[in-house]
């Protein structure tokens, strides 16, 4: 604490993210990042953007990454997209961070999970925005019939984090359309891993802004890529923000490789794969472990063991040098979010848990 300190900064919890160690050889399964190196194509543009010297790298990049907002309209040709609709920025947490202010933040409270992505309660604090949490019911699941109320705004993630659960794409479709007066965010970072997309309902919405990265299915967590998808509207109020932020949020690197891994489909169907079949493993594992374990449709399984305290857990697997997050907060802090690794990391993990349990 510092008297240069302003009042904001005083008032403010930052989010805590997972712990990214420096040691070697830990099973790291706290962040849900992708096991799998990414597109091979990205590594060659990101290399050739560099080139010999370095030279292109004297030079600002495109404010408006064009060429990305074109790749991710392409990305989806089947819902006919324009770079009208597109919006891109450094990781999804700095769209979201823009989302809240220039559409979440009225008089009204927005409305949002009790147990979710838990950045978003902190990006509420630093816009000063109201909020009312609305419960998960007993299984942590989302009642969209619980938001039929007024708001200034609503957002979720679908998946849940860090549940894991899907909404179905009905449901969301009955949210934004019982909403038409405020935005529904729908944060989208663990669709590619078992769900469907609700951007083909943007046309029809001009209140949804889907919020994407490409940091999970797409292995990029460390280039700092997300977009936002919605109505030209909600774009140019994005866009106002971002330009009295931070004119070039995306590096030249960023752009080359982003644009790169969005054309490289199959790639990005290879990897989803391997990890919904690892996920599908894992899950049986745990359950003959003990372990109650909620239906996920992310790379993560949210998990409890009825006979050990998460924490302890979490604890003696890091002895063992396998590293899962832990939530202490209200309703989970006896679960465990474990990642979905490589097979031999899942491995890892599960025998760890059997040493530890058995
Ligand atoms: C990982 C994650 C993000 C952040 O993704 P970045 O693009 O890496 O900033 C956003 N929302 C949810 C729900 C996430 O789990």
């Amino acid at each position: 604490m510092s008297h240069y300190w302003s009042p904001l900064v005083h008032s403010l919890t930052p989010y805590t993210p997972g712990e990214q160690p420096k040691l070697a050889n830990l099973v790291k399964l706290n962040t849900n990042e992708n096991p799998y190196p990414p597109s091979p194509r990205a590594v060659a543009a990101m290399q050739a953007e560099i080139g010999a010297d370095g030279a292109s790298l004297r030079l600002y990049p495109d404010p408006n990454a064009d060429r990305l907002k074109q790749a991710i309209a392409d990305h989806f040709a089947e819902f006919s997209l324009t770079t009208a609709q597109v919006f891109v920025g450094n990781g999804s947490d700095e769209v979201l961070a823009h989302a809240f202010m220039a559409l979440l933040k009225h008089d009204k409270p927005i409305l949002l999970p009790d147990i979710t992505y838990s950045f978003y309660p902190v990006y509420c604090e630093l816009h000063g925005i109201n909020r009312v949490s609305i419960p998960l019911d007993d299984s942590f699941v989302i009642r969209v019939g619980d938001y039929a109320r007024e708001n200034g705004g609503i957002i979720i993630a679908n998946p849940n984090a860090p549940t894991g659960h899907l909404l179905p794409l009905a449901d969301i479709e009955r949210l934004v359309a019982s909403h038409p007066q405020s935005v529904v965010v729908i944060d989208e970072a663990y669709i590619d891993f078992g769900g469907e997309t609700a951007i083909g309902l943007i046309d029809r919405y001009r209140n949804l802004l889907v919020i994407r990265t490409l940091s999970k299915s797409h292995s990029l967590a460390g280039l700092r890529v997300g977009y936002a998808v919605g109505d030209p509207a909600l774009i140019e109020a994005l866009e106002r923000i971002k330009n009295s932020f931070n004119s070039y949020p995306l590096d030249r690197l960023a752009i080359a490789g982003a644009t790169a891994a969005l054309e490289d489909k199959a790639h990005l169907e290879t990897t989803r794969q391997r990890v919904m079949s690892s996920r599908a493993d894992l899950v049986a594992k745990l359950l003959a472990l003990g372990f109650e374990v909620l239906p996920s449709a992310a790379n993560f399984i949210f998990a409890r063991h009825p006979q050990h305290d998460a924490g302890e857990l979490m604890a003696s697997l890091r002895e063992r040098s396998v590293i899962v997050r832990h939530f202490r907060l209200p309703r989970i802090e006896q679960h465990l979010r474990i990642t979905v690794g490589t097979n031999e990391q899942c491995a890892a993990l599960t025998e760890a848990l059997g040493k530890i349990i058995g």
